[in-house]
């Protein structure tokens, strides 16, 4: 599969964190499996660390495929 989606993990408000009702610019990216990132400091950083986090789910499901 060479498309960057992968099922179960997407980035709602591109992995933005509510506080008191709003989207907040800094601060841990949260995928939708509930996977959480350090905090960080930008969208781009978010989304850098949500590509590496998909990565990683991949190369786990590649391991245990048969
Ligand atoms: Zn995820």
């Amino acid at each position: 599969m060479k498309t960057n989606r992968l099922a179960g993990h997407t980035l709602p408000n591109e992995g933005r964190i509510s506080r008191d009702g709003y989207p907040v610019c800094c601060g841990p990216a949260v995928c939708s499996c509930g996977a959480r990132s350090e905090g960080l400091h930008g969208a781009n950083a978010r989304k850098r660390w949500h590509r590496q986090h998909k990565d990683n789910i991949r190369a786990a499901q590649n391991e245990t495929r048969p």
